[in-house]
């Protein structure tokens, strides 16, 4: 049906195939009667503590809380600083000013991922935590990322929110910082059906302050030994996580193989997507192209019946919410430059080859790629 629209995400099409054993869990869930924490929330957190590599795994309310709540852990608070790139989701950085701490920005590289020889010149005797975003899959640079923050002792919190099963030289995203943060919102890699996210560290005693924090500072009932929040990853949404965690790996792989077709297809009219060196390292969240009058491109796309999506359009440091900052436009060129030319393509598991050749035709009708700034 060459005709029907080609959506940016097809969550449909994947709980097709997980159905029953989603409903399963479901059940389960219900026949047991726990809600809340429990033996469904210990067993997805165990089975992704083993997936990423790690010796604990935090389940919490969504993405945005799992780095908050991280943060306040890792010893965060007034007044102190936290590093990230100019070029992320909004969350990176309320997570930092939620607890009274300053988010700062640096520019991003021509692959929109932290530009991490401008780090150290970002480094103040105010830093405590330097934020790398795994940004669209992609891991950042976390060899130089780490050296740094080691050298001037500060913590790293990887965000993975985009990147679930990538890994560099064997070693999965989230295994590499002090703690690392994962949303689950159900667009992403592994996606819940609703809000949900999760802290992962090798550190059991941070591990132990993020399930104080979430759990309103509670290591037994009714004892509340810190100030903290309800904020915990629900019984159900475990269930299905779990579930949809022994996909993960094949999906990821057809994600891959989307994007090489994409690539492919693309390739001749001169668009390219960012790609990583190490193939391991990209589990294509998101397949970005970047566009001159990026959005009249994405409405001719729609109306060929292909959705585009536009994924930071406003960076950071130009939102409202940070006009008191009065950092001007033009501080971070290349966040900028990929704010106004950036979008994704329709990409999730199960996209069928003719969706990603009309896509890739009509793009190459509609737009003309953007040259680097
Ligand atoms: C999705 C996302 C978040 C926020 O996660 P929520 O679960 O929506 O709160 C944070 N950081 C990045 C990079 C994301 O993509």
């Amino acid at each position: 049906m060459a005709s029907q629209r080609i959506p940016l995400c097809d969550l449909a099409a994947q709980h097709a195939e997980i159905k029953n054993e989603v409903d399963a869990a479901i059940a389960g869930v219900i026949a047991g009667g726990q809600y809340v924490l429990g033996p469904e929330l210990e067993a997805f957190e165990s089975a992704f503590a083993r997936y990423i590599g790690v010796s604990d795994c935090v389940g919490v309310g969504s993405g945005t809380a799992a780095l908050k709540l991280a943060l306040q852990a890792l010893g965060v608070g007034r007044g102190d600083e936290v590093i990230m790139p100019a070029n992320t989701y909004i969350s990176c950085a309320f997570a930092a000013s939620q607890i009274g701490a300053v988010p700062i920005f640096v520019d991003v590289s021509d692959d929109h991922l932290m530009d991490v020889g401008r780090l150290e010149s970002a480094i103040t005797d105010r830093t405590r935590a330097i934020m790398p975003v795994h940004l669209y899959g992609m891991a950042a640079d976390m060899d130089s990322v780490m050296r740094i923050a080691r050298r001037y002792g500060v913590k790293v919190l990887e965000d993975v929110s985009q990147a679930h099963g990538a890994a560099l030289s064997g070693r999965r995203l989230g295994a590499f910082g002090d703690a690392a943060a994962f949303s689950f919102y159900p667009s992403k890699n592994l996606g819940a059906y609703g809000d949900a996210g999760a802290v992962c560290t090798n550190d059991s005693y941070l591990a132990e302050r993020v399930r104080l924090l979430r759990n309103l500072g509670q290591r037994h009932k009714n004892e509340h030994e810190i100030v903290g929040e309800n904020c915990r990853l629900d019984a159900l949404q475990a269930a299905i996580l779990r579930v949809k965690l022994r996909r993960l790996d094949a999906w990821n792989e057809t994600r891959r193989a989307a994007a090489s077709r994409y690539d492919e297809l693309l390739a001749p009219a001169g668009f390219r997507s960012v790609r990583h060196h190490s193939p391991q390292a990209h589990v294509y969240y998101l397949y970005v192209v970047q566009a001159c009058e990026r959005d009249r491109t994405v409405a001719d796309l729609a109306a060929r019946g292909v959705q585009a999506g536009v994924n930071h359009p406003t960076p950071i440091h130009l939102q409202p919410a940070y006009r008191a900052r009065a950092i001007p436009s033009g501080t971070y060129p290349k966040a900028e430059w990929a704010a106004r030319t950036a979008l994704s393509l329709p990409m999730f598991p199960g996209i069928s080859e003719e969706q990603i050749a009309r896509v890739a035709t009509a793009l190459i009708e509609c737009a003309t790629p953007a040259q680097p700034q």
